[in-house]
């Protein structure tokens, strides 16, 4: 009988112990198990219905005009329905992401401006960095310790940081040509924008704010659609931090101008753009999801409204 009590406690301690470990190394064993299964996804058909102003500029790309002074482009064939922004000075362009670079998107670029150009991306995943490589001058945030990394210009990105193991894609080494610091205004010539650090979905998440308008491009921090704070690297604490500081620079009228938009393509595929009182609801999404709650249902799965869902790690988990 005495046998029997420790073989089950043994059993039970194992047991538990595999539980504890897993738990804590969830969002990584989340990416790897996607990645086991990974494969480029396939592409889908170009959208039927566009909404109004936006255009294809090919069989890939689909553009739209937010103002005289900025254009978003979408790869609405991409799985992820990614979105770049185009924005243009008096002297020179800044992209603000650049999809998963699957094809050239500096084609479209160079047919919206024939300014110089600099790219850069709102934070380090495939999705946003694949298409640095079709641009000679890029930008990255002087931020989380990445210049410190870098060789002669270059930066090989880490497996978790890049994620494309996700879609069985290699990490790359950047070229970078600036390191732009946190907080930091960009003139473009008759035009600020100011890169706000926002860490949150990643530790190096940015959005950008342009002053004039008040309009920000906010990458995968807010978007319509399902924003991710369960993948490795992710922050729930940071994360509200970051939503509680861009609401105070949240201009009433203003737009978010988001990473994805996949959300309500059936009804016509639009600019992902949510308002800016939105941050004050992702900040409150994010407290609630710091409480705790008995679940071992995750990523759990916080709704805030049907075109914004939150997906977030036990706090425990956070980082
Ligand atoms: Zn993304």
């Amino acid at each position: 009988m005495r046998a029997i009590g420790k073989r089950i406690a043994a059993i039970a301690g194992g047991l538990l112990f595999f539980f504890v470990i897993g738990s804590i190394y969830q969002p990584y064993l989340k990416a790897i198990s996607m990645a086991m299964s990974a494969d480029r996804p396939r592409p889908y058909p170009m959208p039927k219905k566009l909404a109004a102003g936006m255009v294809k500029v090919d069989d890939w790309f689909v553009v739209a005009r937010i103002d005289d002074r900025t254009f978003a482009i979408g790869e609405p064939r991409y799985g992820q329905c990614n979105f770049a922004y185009l924005m243009i000075g008096r002297d020179r362009a800044l992209l603000w992401d650049s999809g998963p670079g699957d094809r050239d998107i500096s084609r479209v670029v160079a047919q919206l401006t024939t300014l110089p150009v600099t790219a850069m991306p709102s934070h380090l995943h495939f999705d946003h960095v694949g298409g640095l490589r079709y641009f000679r001058d890029v930008a990255l945030p002087d931020v989380a310790g990445l210049r410190a990394r870098a060789k002669n210009g270059k930066l090989k990105l880490r497996r978790f940081e890049f994620l494309g193991l996700i879609e069985n894609r290699k990490s790359p080494v950047l070229r970078v040509t600036r390191w732009i610091s946190k907080d930091a205004e960009i003139d473009l010539g008759g035009r600020k924008l100011r890169v706000l650090g926002a860490p949150g979905h990643t530790d190096n998440s940015l959005v950008l704010l342009d002053e004039a308008s008040g309009n920000m491009f906010t990458g995968d921090s807010i978007y319509p659609g399902y924003v991710a704070a369960f993948l490795p690297g992710a922050d729930l604490h940071a994360f509200r931090a970051s939503a509680a500081r861009m609401a105070m620079f949240a201009k009433p009228g203003a737009g978010l101008f988001g990473g994805h938009g996949c959300i309500g393509v059936e009804q016509g595929l639009g600019i992902p753009r949510l308002p800016a009182s939105d941050w004050k609801h992702l900040e409150r999404a994010l407290d609630q999801a710091l409480k705790p709650q008995p679940t071992i249902l995750l990523p759990r799965t916080l709704p805030l409204r049907e075109d914004l869902i939150l997906e977030a790690k036990a706090p425990w988990m956070s980082k």
